[in-house]
């Protein structure tokens, strides 16, 4: 599809994502994370020349290749994969906008670590596997409040600024529902948490409903290219 084509088609996703929110209330702002993980760095520059610029990869050898492809360009880079210890130097060098996917109060330990040597800071989301499902990363619903008041506590270096879950993996609505539901709860219990991170290109609508605040949106912002 040619330039103007692909923003009609943007447009209407961000109009999906517009009258999501204002179903919860007219103050209640999206933020759209474009997921870069399956594009190119052409397919990241073409939806930046139609007004993106929050870009999120999840893995960090394509964060820094791709950051670096682009670095002329005015990208904030979001981190949202699971991260393994010997690449937390990596992504702190990349010095990410946010880390979506702390998922440990042992990885905590580790940034902190790494932090410290560097005299760095990370803002990161502590991921919730609200969904139970063996597959997914993320600390228990049951377990979630206590561990990110102690991240906040021991880990002077990461600014906790939210959640993020992925939503359950069902063609049952209302179970997908039901793990939105349980990591909003959580995040509006926690003091100063400005950022409920929930919704992919599946279930966004939903995941906005249920209090989202940041969306991250892979297949559905790139699935039609400029040819
Ligand atoms: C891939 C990915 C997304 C985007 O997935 P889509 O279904 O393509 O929108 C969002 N969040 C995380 C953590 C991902 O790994």
């Amino acid at each position: 599809m040619t330039e103007t084509e692909y923003k009609i088609y943007i447009d209407d996703v961000i109009r999906r994502v517009e009258s999501a929110r204002l179903k919860v209330n007219a103050h209640h702002i999206v933020k759209i994370v474009a997921i870069s993980k399956y594009s190119t760095s052409d397919e990241i520059k073409n939806l930046y020349n139609i007004g993106q610029r929050a870009f999120g990869e999840n893995k960090v050898q394509d964060l820094k290749t791709k950051s670096s492809e682009l670095e002329e360009l005015p990208l904030e880079w979001h981190f949202v994969g699971n991260l393994q210890k010997n690449k937390i130097n990596n992504l702190l060098d990349l010095n990410p906008t946010l880390f979506h996917s702390l998922d440990s109060l042992e990885l905590a330990k580790e940034i902190q670590k790494k932090c410290e040597a560097k005299n760095t800071t990370l803002d990161a989301l502590l991921q919730i596997n609200s969904a139970y499902e063996d597959t997914k990363h993320g600390v228990s619903p049951e377990d979630a409040k206590e561990i990110y008041n102690t991240i906040k506590k021991e880990c002077p270096a990461i600014n906790l600024k939210g959640v993020m879950c992925i939503g359950a993996k069902s063609e049952d609505k209302e179970l997908v529902r039901k793990s939105f539901e349980i990591t909003h709860n959580i995040y509006k219990e926690l003091e100063d948490a400005t950022i409920c991170s929930m919704g992919m290109s599946s279930d966004f609508e939903l995941a906005i409903e249920c209090g989202s605040n940041m969306v991250r949106l892979g297949s559905i912002m790139f699935n039609f290219q400029l040819s």
